[in-house]
């Protein structure tokens, strides 16, 4: 976190509409970029949401493609490219959560065809320039302005459908974003304010979605800390945890959002001590004394408290994670030692209580 009197920021250059019916003016974005032939990318599951936006933008339309899939296997990305140069078609609208986004990124830094996007979970990427591309076990990352969609359109109407068991690990997703924007080498005081009014968006909202998973309120709250979560993600430096959560997705095959979800504890509990502001921030924001307690407490309420190896993955990796988190430098507010994350990974693993196992004092 830096001071208020030196800091760099640099504001992202797309239009947000958001609200509960917003989704409506979709066509008039389109028509505003001046595109009449798009390719609306989805994931198989949600291809009907893909055919009722399609139906809504009528001849704006050239075709739904519903073969977006976690992580943006080569293969996928090089079909849709291919689908998109021999198809003509003009634009590009992710409908969808972070996979139909990540293939919409994909199109875009191949093609430079503007996209639109229809966020419909919590993951934020619709508000990064980062980009990622998976070969094997082995996912690139990098950030290029031209996957920015032109225009984001939040609507929670269209998040009512998504599992409450998802909609939360989705949730906490976003909160890693806002948390580790909190103690970032890059951050600013815009990025501070966001990223604490998201944790505590979020904070409110799960558990009224948990509650009532088609409340729109709720809905259009988790949405707003979500937004607000990417947009942390995409100006600053993460640090320990979203390293750690590439590593455990990429090296097991765990799923992102229940990772981040795993992990986001144990992190806050190993590196707070290291960051008091970031500690104080989020202390406010969730409620109570020591964030990674109140965030435990959280995902216990709300049903998403889970331990790696529940999630799957053996305990003979523990050693790999080590390896692999120390292998290189990055930013961190606490030195990353391998004894420090093996503690770390380790909890996690046997889901131990945060607090009581990884304090620095
Ligand atoms: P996802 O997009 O794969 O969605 C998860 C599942 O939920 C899918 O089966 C999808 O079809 C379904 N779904 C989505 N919205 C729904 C809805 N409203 N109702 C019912 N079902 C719905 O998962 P995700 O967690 O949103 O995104 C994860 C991916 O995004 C990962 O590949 C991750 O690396 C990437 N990501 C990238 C960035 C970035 O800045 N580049 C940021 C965050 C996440």
């Amino acid at each position: 976190m830096t001071s208020t009197s030196d800091f760099t920021h640099t504001g992202l250059p797309m239009r947000v509409l958001f609200g509960a019916g917003r989704r409506h003016e979709l066509p008039t974005e389109v028509e505003r970029l001046k595109l009449s032939r798009v390719m609306i990318v989805c994931t198989p599951p949600q291809r009907d949401a893909g055919l009722t936006i399609a139906a809504a933008l009528g001849e704006l339309a050239h075709s739904v493609y519903p073969f977006a899939v976690m992580h943006v296997p080569r293969e996928v990305a090089d079909a849709a490219v291919e689908y998109a140069e021999t198809n003509a078609v003009d634009g590009v609208i992710a409908v969808g959560g972070g996979s139909a986004v990540g293939l919409a990124k994909a199109i875009a830094l191949r093609t430079s065809l503007p996209s639109i996007a229809v966020p419909t979970t919590y993951a934020g990427s619709e508000m990064t320039p980062i980009w990622g591309l998976t070969e094997g076990n082995e996912k690139t990352t990098g950030r290029d302005w031209r996957v920015l969609p032109r225009t984001v359109i939040y609507d929670p109407e269209l998040t009512v459908t998504l599992p409450p068991t998802l909609s939360a690990t989705s949730g906490v997703n976003a909160m890693a974003h806002a948390a580790e924007a909190l103690y970032a080498p890059d951050a600013s005081p815009i990025i501070t304010m966001m990223a604490v009014e998201s944790v505590r968006a979020l904070n409110r909202a799960l558990p009224a979605i948990v509650a009532d998973p088609v409340s729109v309120v709720a809905r259009a709250e988790a949405l707003y800390g979500a937004w607000l979560a990417g947009s942390c993600l995409g100006a600053t430096t993460m640090s320990l945890h979203h390293k750690l959560c590439h590593i455990l997705g990429g090296t097991f095959d765990l799923a992102h959002a229940e990772v981040h979800t795993t992990v986001l504890p144990y992190v806050l509990a190993y590196n707070l001590d290291a960051a008091p502001v970031a500690r104080a921030l989020l202390a406010e924001a969730l409620g109570g004394e020591d964030p990674a307690t109140e965030l435990y407490g959280l995902e216990q309420q709300v049903g998403v408290a889970a331990s790696l190896r529940d999630l799957g993955m053996p305990e003979s990796g523990i050693d790999t994670v080590v390896e692999m988190a120390t292998a290189n430098p990055y930013a961190n507010p606490r030195a990353v030692t391998a004894d420090g994350v093996r503690a770390l990974v380790s909890a996690a693993f046997f889901g131990r209580h945060p607090a009581e196992t990884l304090s620095v004092r």
